[in-house]
């Protein structure tokens, strides 16, 4: 048989080499505390600086606007809940507040979110269109006067689209200056940029945001490792508590290895975007004239523009995405049926029933993600698999 295929890099990367190296002095060799005064802590503050140095110079944005936390997951929890807690109740200063977000996000935003509705914060899920795309006339129609916090993911984890961020950063710079005249709070703005790091403009500043969250092994980094920027000026509040580190927003000793690994994963990321997307975007158009070929009912899942380089989300009519997953890993190919943390479950995508699907379309549809070790010859191979195995699936219809 041929050697396994990867297909599932929106779930997780392989390390790539230069990280391994950049991170391995940092298990055995230089093991100390960077709290501790000694020469070992020196150590380990010193490559903390220097990674939080080398991300900062990358985002063009200050040293301390950059916030290392243990994943994305975090990173995302602590943009919500930190901006919620400046609106407590008891608190004179306390409004009713109201977050807006999409119908499409990551778990890790929608969960925060629906916790501050449980709570009696006012959200907003702005839905998706049928290609998968979030309207700015829908994001500017749900501002109210007491709108604190905009959340809105960069690029889809499962049917790869991108969202407008850019000009959504630009209308609310615009709302927030009309704002400030008429005495109202600012609103902040964050996004998930998870999938968005390998192969779209991120620094905060282009993009007119607050927030961003982006996580080390979606990027050929180190996994539970997180990184949250955050604008000077924004009133974001810890969400635990101990030491002092990370300027008091994460406390926790730091993961000193996996923070040196996210830097230099984010470097990478950062110069080789244009040749990475590429590579990429044509092995994926390749793959998905090869689905077609094969499998004549395969639908595309989201719209083929203004999708990420690496990603198809195919549905194949009458084929159970679990079925096919467990097909195509006994030959060797590694897919999956969307969000890695909710794929071991059986519930349909709430990102495809929100483009339009129905429970059974969403769990006829598998998510196909590339990544820059995808081989040339693959494409191929795996195209016929995949044929050959709807083929059979279909006849036992
Ligand atoms: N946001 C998006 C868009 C993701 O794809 C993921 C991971 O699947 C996360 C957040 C969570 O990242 P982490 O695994 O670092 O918590």
């Amino acid at each position: 048989m041929h050697q396994r295929i990867y297909f599932d890099n929106a779930a997780t990367t392989a390390v790539d080499g230069e990280v391994v190296k950049a991170m391995e002095p940092y298990f055995s060799e230089k093991y100390g505390n960077p709290s501790s005064i000694h020469s070992f802590g020196q150590e380990a503050i010193a490559a903390i600086d220097e990674a939080r140095e080398k991300i900062a110079t990358r985002f063009e944005c200050g040293f301390d606007d950059i916030i290392f936390t243990g994943s994305a997951t975090e990173a995302n929890n602590l943009a919500i809940f930190g901006i919620a807690k400046n609106f407590r109740p008891g608190n004179s200063k306390f409004v009713p507040d109201h977050f807006i977000t999409t119908a499409i996000e990551h778990e890790s935003v929608l969960e925060p979110m629906r916790e501050l509705e449980k709570v009696g914060h006012k959200i907003t899920f702005v839905p998706a269109d049928k290609s998968g795309f979030v309207k700015i006339s829908d994001i500017e129609k749900s501002i109210k006067k007491n709108t604190v916090l905009v959340s809105v993911i960069y690029a889809n984890n499962e049917i790869g689209t991108v969202q407008p961020v850019r000009e959504i950063g630009k209308l609310i710079e615009k709302i927030n200056i009309k704002r400030g005249e008429a005495r109202l709070p600012k609103i902040y703005f964050h996004t998930d940029a998870v999938q968005a790091v390998n192969y779209l403009e991120c620094r905060p500043n282009r993009l007119k945001i607050d927030l961003l969250t982006f996580s080390g092994h979606k990027i050929y980094g180190p996994k539970g490792v997180g990184c949250l920027y955050v604008k000077k000026n924004t009133p974001l509040h810890p969400i635990i508590f101990g030491g002092g580190q990370e300027f008091g927003l994460r406390p926790g000793t730091e993961n000193v290895s996996g923070i040196v690994g996210l830097a230099e994963a984010a470097e990478l990321a950062f110069e080789n975007r244009e040749k990475r997307s590429k590579y990429v975007l044509d092995l994926r158009n390749e793959l998905w004239k090869n689905i077609v070929k094969y499998c004549e009912t395969a639908e595309l899942n989201g719209s083929f523009e203004g999708r990420l380089p690496n990603n198809l989300n195919v549905r194949f009519p009458g084929v159970s995405n679990e079925t096919l997953i467990v097909a195509l890993d006994r030959s060797g190919i590694a897919v999956s049926a969307g969000a890695a943390c909710s794929s071991r479950a059986s519930k349909p995508s709430h990102t495809l029933i929100a483009t339009g699907l129905s429970a059974k379309q969403a769990k006829e549809s598998v998510r196909i993600t590339l990544g820059k070790n995808t081989a040339k010859k693959e494409i191929k191979i795996a195209a016929k698999i995949i044929g050959e195995t709807i083929k059979k699936l279909e006849t036992k219809i």
